[in-house]
C-alpha cells in the first residue's frame, strides 16, 4: 500500500493499492481505502480546498503536482 498526500497541506487523502510500475496518474476507486477526500460533483478536493483531481468512471484522475506519494508499491 502507498499513501497519497496533499501537496498543499500534507494531509493523507487515502491509501492506495498500487500494482505495477509507472507514474501514478489515475487511481482505481476499488483500490482506494480510508479516503479523506471531498467531492463536488465529479471534482475531487482535499478538505483544505486544494483541487486534486477528477472522478471519471471507475477512476480518479489525479493532477500532477497536487499530491505526493509515500510508501512503496507492491512488487509483483
Ligand atoms: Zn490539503
Amino acid at each position: 500500500m502507498i499513501s497519497i498526500h496533499c501537496a498543499s497541506c500534507g494531509r493523507r487523502f487515502f491509501w492506495y493499492q498500487n500494482i505495477g510500475k509507472g507514474k501514478l496518474l489515475h487511481c482505481w476507486k476499488t483500490r482506494i481505502t480510508g479516503d479523506h477526500i471531498e467531492k463536488a460533483g465529479d471534482q475531487v478536493y482535499c478538505p483544505c480546498e486544494q483541487h486534486i483531481g477528477v472522478e471519471e468512471g471507475p477512476w480518479i484522475i489525479l493532477h500532477g503536482g497536487s499530491f505526493s506519494v509515500k510508501g512503496s508499491a507492491l512488487k509483483k
